[in-house]
């Protein structure tokens, strides 16, 4: 028979949380530490979503996204996990671009970018600093219609080495282009320009571990192996649609409140239903542009073999200049290396190296089983040949060799074209309206650029958490007033 991965849940819960990404885990555990009975669903067998690892046989751990986030995760993991997750983020030492264009060492800061600005590229002081300002004070709510074109080449014109050096690896990072809005470059950068690039030691298996204890002690019921089907309404006195629960695994568990942390399109279209929303809202999110996806080859080092030190990251490309269509081809040209030194898992004495690179869902969705595997095997060995002028005895060390491509970041995520960072810019007003539209009903995670990525993720649940305590308390009855007592 099944197994009951719902067995001793309850029948209600003032929240459920539908996924534990970064953004998931870290509503459901603000929730819980404000009162709330919280109920965290997870359709896979870990936690984490795309913050996660897998072990693979000879003692290999690989992770996913553990590449680098910005010093301001140290605060969030402080402030709304506990002290001593935010006590494992270090700092990584340095990060080299290699392309036709510039050979270039950072450790990824502002005063280290400011010199490089202007000795390797000529710039003068008043226009690096005025750059760095104008980023900075970007804010979400101004009105700001440039794109970051537009502001490349405000400050740089013409200087397409200028902005591949500071676009490149936002691309990486978040897929996103020249198009978008500067205010999606803007703070993404200025987060990373803060202090340079963070990443936490003893590897996401680890991170998750202490996260899980963290949410159990505040008295979150977790469920993996639970795959939430709908959202189940009601509708309130003034004919708004309210959240009445979900039904998961078949079974319905009645809630007021339901954060939603998978895509938002999904959860729109499948988990909600697009017939409880306003014809005009609807309309709007099909606008909605999804992000690129990614495909990844992780190599494992054999035990007792070593990688001499280049760098925590490398972002390598073979095209001329920056060209977004080539950074996504399945033809890769572009490709960032994490390397993963025994200093980052002390307790595990071993090398990796995971090489990552932006992809589109349609060079893969529809290949046959035989395409697919023959694609997988071009992607390492090109991956090999591509490592070895870094790494020249790469096929000599490396003992463990797998790739993942968009089919395996939907199929493990349940992201709609497995993407890897959500959606463009237009996704984060319909995520921010989804309760205006039903009361109870929240969504939080990768959207909308500025909310994707550890720090993005993790900020933007405490931010919705905020709101459905906010919501959960205006449905308490207000204590009443007795004359006399
Ligand atoms: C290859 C790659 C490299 C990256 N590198 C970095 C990096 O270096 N630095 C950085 O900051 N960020 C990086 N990111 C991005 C970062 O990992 C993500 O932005 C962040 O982890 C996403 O968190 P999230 O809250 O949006 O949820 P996700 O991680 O997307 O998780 C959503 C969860 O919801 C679950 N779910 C969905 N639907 C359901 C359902 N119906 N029922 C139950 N569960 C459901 C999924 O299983 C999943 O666990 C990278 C991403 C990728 C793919």
């Amino acid at each position: 028979m099944a197994k009951n991965w719902l067995k001793g849940a309850q029948s209600a819960y003032d929240t459920v949380v539908i996924g534990s990404g970064l953004g998931g885990l870290t509503a459901a555990n603000m929730m819980a530490k404000f009162g709330h009975k919280v109920l965290l669903l997870e359709h896979h067998y870990n936690l984490g979503g795309l913050a996660t690892w897998f072990k693979r046989k000879g003692g290999h751990v690989l992770d996913i996204s553990l590449h680098g986030f910005p010093y301001g995760m140290i605060k969030t993991l402080r402030r709304y996990w506990n002290q001593d997750i935010a006590d494992h983020v270090i700092r990584i030492k340095n990060i080299r671009f290699d392309n036709p264009q510039f050979t270039i060492d950072t450790n990824f800061d502002r005063a280290d970018f400011t010199r490089i600005l202007l000795d390797r590229f000529g710039i003068l002081k008043g226009t690096i600093d005025e750059f760095f300002h104008t980023l900075r004070g970007m804010n979400f709510y101004d009105k700001m219609p440039l794109n970051t074109r537009e502001i490349f080449e405000r400050f740089f014109p013409g200087r397409t080495d200028v902005h591949r050096f500071l676009m490149e690896p936002i691309t990486y990072a978040n897929g996103s282009t020249y198009e978008d809005p500067a205010i999606a470059y803007g703070i993404v950068f200025s987060n990373f320009m803060d202090k340079g690039v963070y990443t936490f030691q003893g590897g996401t298996d680890q991170l998750i571990k202490k996260m899980k204890a963290e949410l159990l002690k505040n008295g979150v019921d977790i469920r993996n192996h639970c795959m939430v089907e709908k959202i189940l309404m009601d509708s309130g006195e003034d004919g708004k649609k309210k959240v009445a629960g979900v039904v998961v695994n078949g079974q319905e568990i009645h809630a007021s409140a339901v954060l939603s942390n998978a895509n938002i399109l999904s959860t729109i279209h499948k988990l909600a239903g697009d017939e409880n929303f306003s014809p005009e809202f609807i309309e709007e999110v099909d606008k909605v542009r999804l992000n690129n996806s990614s495909c990844q080859v992780y190599i494992g080092i054999k035990k007792g073999e070593k990688i001499d030190y280049l760098g925590d990251l490398m972002f390598t490309s073979e095209a001329s200049e920056l060209d977004f269509d080539k950074v996504l081809s399945k033809d890769v040209t572009s490709r960032s290396y994490s390397f993963y030194y025994p200093h980052i898992r002390p307790d595990h004495d071993r090398y990796a190296i995971v090489s990552s690179t932006n992809a589109r869902w349609a060079d893969w969705a529809n290949l046959s089983d035989a395409d697919y595997e023959s694609g997988k095997k071009h992607l390492i060995e090109t991956t090999l040949d591509a490592l070895e002028k870094y790494v020249p005895n790469i096929r000599k060390i490396a003992n463990h060799l797998e790739a993942s491509t968009p089919r395996t970041f939907k199929r493990y995520t349940l992201h709609p074209t497995g993407t890897s960072f959500g959606t463009k810019f237009e996704g984060l007003k319909i995520s921010r309206e989804l309760p205006q539209q039903i009361d109870g009903l929240f969504h939080t995670g990768s959207v909308g650029i500025i909310m994707s990525g550890w720090l993005g993720a993790a900020n933007y649940g405490v931010i919705v958490a905020n709101e459905a305590d906010k919501f959960l308390r205006s449905l308490k009855p207000k204590p009443q007033l007795v004359a006399g007592v």
